[in-house]
């Protein structure tokens, strides 16, 4: 029997969104008790789409930011190892033993590097985007991951990491697991434009960090449905994406069902539906804006929970790059 493992994570880009809540974090929260859990701050596959000074001088405070968005989340600091990746740098002799265990035209057909490529503006393909999936690889089977909990855009990098994983022991004899994907509820959480996935580099978030204002700010100036000009016009809840937001987040499910059935025929306004979501979201935020302050207010805590994290992750990935390399043949000491 294998330790239960999580391994997941994000790019330091940014402060962590709803969307980032739906697809990840909320199992990560979940699971935190029953998996030993590993969180990578993946500062290196940020390079693969943001790769300027600028760029690289942000990742440190993205990170903290990010470590204390999960800590408000409620991952508690005593059931989570958090790591920066660079700092590890075991991990790229894993990516170089897998880079020969997938084919470029199978790399070439994960449809999230295309728009990733298109997303950063660059018209033609890094070597290191493309290699994105087999560095994930590398982190979640460097701690030996059994379970990866992310979003739909990420699910094909997984599937990539479970081929290299049957490759290798086919190859080498049984060293790593196959590691399951956890889904989401809510596989793709649509942007306040109603246009895309919510997401750090579009700017149509609402952040797990912002406060009721802008919560409000952010809810008031969302998309809704288009063909709707007034309040007493029959509106669409289908793809919606504040009806969508009210099934994710609003606790008061006998409200939500009223205000469907009010604004399917013509009886509410987008104001009151509106309304009624921020107070939601403030409501599901509020828990998160206690613990987050309750964390701040402990100077260095972020900062001690990376460098003992990436300490203790650094032994993991050691004992792992030793099992590889021993299966291989390429050491036997
Ligand atoms: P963004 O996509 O906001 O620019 P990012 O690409 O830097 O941020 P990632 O590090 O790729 O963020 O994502 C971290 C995790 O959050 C992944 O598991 C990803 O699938 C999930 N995720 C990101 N955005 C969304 C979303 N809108 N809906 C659901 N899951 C999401
Ligand atoms: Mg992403």
């Amino acid at each position: 029997m294998r330790a239960n493992v999580m391994l997941t994570g994000d790019r330091p880009t940014g402060k962590l969104h709803l969307g980032h809540y739906v697809g990840s974090i909320a199992n990560r929260v979940r699971l935190q008790h029953a998996y030993n859990s590993f969180f990578i701050i993946a500062d290196l596959h940020m390079l693969t789409t943001k790769n300027s000074r600028a760029d690289i001088e942000r990742s440190a405070g993205n990170a903290r930011d990010m470590v204390l968005d999960m800590l408000a989340a409620g991952i508690e600091p005593e059931s989570a190892t958090f790591y920066l990746q660079s700092a590890i740098p075991e991990v790229g002799d894993l990516n170089t033993l897998f880079q020969n265990l997938v084919t470029v035209p199978r790399l070439e057909r994960v449809p999230s590097l295309k728009d990733m490529a298109r997303d950063s503006g660059k018209d033609e393909m890094p070597y290191g985007l493309l290699g994105y999936p087999v560095l994930q690889a590398a982190d979640i089977l460097c701690v030996k991951a059994t379970a990866v909990p992310v979003g739909k855009d990420n699910a094909a990098h997984v599937e990539v990491t479970r081929e290299i994983a049957r490759r290798f022991n086919h190859l080498y004899g049984d060293t790593f697991p196959v590691p399951e994907l956890i889904h989401a509820d809510v596989p793709t959480l649509v942007g306040t434009d109603g246009q895309a996935k919510m997401s750090k580099s579009i700017g149509n978030t609402i952040l797990l960090s912002d406060d009721a204002a802008a919560v409000r700010r952010r809810v008031m100036g969302m998309y809704t449905d288009p063909d709707r000009v007034r309040a007493d016009v029959p509106g669409k809840v289908e793809g919606n994406p504040v009806f969508i937001y009210h099934d994710a987040f609003n606790d008061d499910k006998a409200q939500v069902e009223e205000l469907k059935e009010r604004y399917r025929t013509g009886r509410v306004g987008d104001v009151e539906v509106k309304e009624k979501l921020a107070a939601a979201l403030n409501r599901f935020l509020d828990p998160m804006r206690e613990r987050r302050a309750k964390y701040a207010a402990e100077p260095g805590l972020v900062d001690q929970l990376i460098v003992e994290g990436t300490e203790r992750t650094r032994e993991v990935v050691r004992q792992t790059v030793f099992d590889a390399r021993k299966a291989m043949g390429l050491t036997s000491t």
